[in-house]
């Protein structure tokens, strides 16, 4: 079965073709290299596009002839998508359109979706079940939402079958150190914090210390990198099965503040991480974080790396890799 992965360069794509790879499927790389690496590529064949262009979708599906698609490709930065929203509906909505009209035209039916708890907003209530209402409080969100509504669409209609996975942080890199987190810029916590305890950076903004929490800072559910690819292909198999439309939340289901990370990289690294507290950042709910339930039951998902340690442990083999610091 061949796959085409958009953003299969990037960091959660590279996950999930690696996850593909190792169950039997043929990832197809699609990417534009943007934000994801050539390196990142060693599963399988790639072809360079753009989901804004129809054309390079076309090209692509002409070529590899996939029985299913995963797509990653999207820009995920909630700070960003505040102050560029344009630039968010063209790549996110825009590009996810063509990619749904191109497979009509190419006869491709079935789908796994990288959606996000940001299509939840602020939740009302804390764990997040898929049950709860979808009002993003950011352009991110709401470009994540609009596809799993074009999605939903698709799906009634008879042309798709779907699942729209929700994850939470995704975090950590592979177990044995081979792929993990790199973007540029870094915006993302766990690496920024790594970065101050190896100096690479002299210390750590946190982005707000009022929210209503225990110790004033953000708290999210950090998911393992690899558990988030496992449960990929577990929805591929689940598509594959039979009809249907599905969406699950990939979480933790344990929050962590701000604070409370900072503080596990201390305890892995052993070394301190320079921090000031400054402002909110728009668009930041104050808790996010996930009940998984239903992906367990329905995908026999256990995800394998629940530990925060453990995840903090995994980004921090691969950090010292790639800046080579020991
Ligand atoms: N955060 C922070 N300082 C940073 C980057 C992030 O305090 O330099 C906070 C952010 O406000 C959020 C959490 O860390 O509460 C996780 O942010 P990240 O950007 O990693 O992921 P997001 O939750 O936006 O998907």
């Amino acid at each position: 079965m061949i796959v085409l992965v958009t953003g299969g360069a990037g960091y959660i794509g590279s996950h999930a073709c690696r996850a593909l790879k190792n169950a039997g499927y043929e990832p197809v790389v699609f990417d534009n290299f943007e934000n994801g690496y050539r390196e990142n590529v060693k599963w399988g064949p790639f072809y360079e596009g753009d989901i804004r262009k129809p054309a390079d979708i076309d090209g692509a599906m002409a070529k590899f002839k996939p029985d299913a698609v995963m797509h990653f490709a999207a820009y995920a930065y909630v700070g960003e998508s505040v102050q560029k929203p344009e630039k968010y509906y063209l790549n996110n909505v825009v590009g996810s359109y063509n990619l749904l009209d191109a497979m009509q035209r190419h006869q491709v039916k079935k789908l796994v979706f990288s959606s996000s708890c940001a299509t939840y907003g602020v939740p009302d209530q804390v764990p997040i079940t898929e049950s709860q209402a979808q009002q993003p409080v950011n352009p991110y969100g709401n470009t994540k939402l609009i596809m799993e509504m074009m999605m939903r669409d698709h799906s009634d209609a008879g042309k798709i079958d779907y699942a729209a996975l929700r994850y939470f942080n995704a975090a950590g890199a592979s177990v044995d150190g081979e792929i993990g987190e790199q973007h540029v810029p870094e915006t993302h916590l766990i690496p920024l914090v790594l970065d101050a305890a190896s100096g690479r950076r002299p210390d750590v903004t946190i982005y707000g210390n009022d929210y209503p929490t225990p110790d004033g800072t953000c708290i999210r559910d950090y998911i393992h990198v690899e558990d988030l690819a496992d449960a990929h292909v577990r929805a591929l198999r689940l598509l594959a099965g039979g009809r249907g439309h599905f969406a699950f939340n990939l979480g933790n289901g344990r929050g962590f503040s701000v604070l409370e990370i900072i503080a596990a990289v201390e305890k892995v690294t052993g070394r301190k991480v320079p921090y000031r507290f400054g402002p909110r950042r728009a668009g930041d709910p104050a808790i996010l974080v996930g009940d998984s339930t239903l992906a367990c039951a329905k995908l026999g998902w256990n995800p394998q790396h629940r530990q925060i340690d453990d995840i903090i442990f995994h980004a921090w083999n691969y950090h010292k890799k790639v800046w080579k610091l020991e």
